[in-house]
């Protein structure tokens, strides 16, 4: 399935999830619908995914999700293996939509609505996978072989947390076909 076919059935999904969420049924939970879909940059390390306002448009006006001008998902999620996660994200994003703008209290309590459990809580890994994607070196324990994706060399000036060996430098191996 291509990227954005599985954008447009996962937000069909979330939607009918929210739908079902007592909390969220006094809001326009229907208009995300018309919100376009789109990826981050391949190479983004840092967001997972993004909801972008209109022109003009305060974070603090926000009234809804035609104040909206798109919702960017990572394209590393719109995989087999972080779909829930990505999934997640669809929903962390439309809240924004309806108008929750920033991570207060508010906002954590009704992302932590989202039924799935677990991919609530694939924010570290995602992270990490990300980050060992585009890592040139494992700093790695020589005692417990516990390995820290890093993009520069170590150069022996850090220790293992639990072993305080100092880690050394192993080349990642290439991501993707070599040559
Ligand atoms: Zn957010
Ligand atoms: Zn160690």
């Amino acid at each position: 399935m291509d990227s954005e076919k599985m954008l447009e059935r996962m937000a069909g999904f979330v939607v009918h999830t929210m739908h079902q969420i007592p909390q969220l049924g006094l809001l326009p939970v229907d208009e995300l619908q018309g919100i376009p879909l789109g990826r981050l940059r391949r190479d983004a390390t840092r967001l997972h995914a993004v909801c972008r306002y209109q022109k003009g448009v305060r974070k603090s006006e926000i009234s809804g999700p035609s104040d909206v001008r798109c919702v960017d998902v990572h394209p590393a999620a719109l995989t087999d293996d972080w779909q829930r996660y990505a999934t997640f994200l669809l929903y962390h994003e439309f809240l924004h939509a309806l108008g929750f703008a920033g991570h207060d209290k508010t906002f954590r309590n009704l992302e932590a609505l989202w039924p799935d459990e677990e991919a609530r809580n694939m924010g570290k890994s995602f992270s990490n996978y990300l980050r060992k994607r585009s890592s040139k070196w494992l700093w790695t324990c020589p005692q417990c072989s516990k390995e820290h994706p890093r993009t520069r060399r170590g150069m022996g000036r850090f220790r293992c947390r639990e072993c305080r060996a100092v880690l050394i430098d192993v080349k990642a191996e290439a991501n993707g076909p070599k040559g």
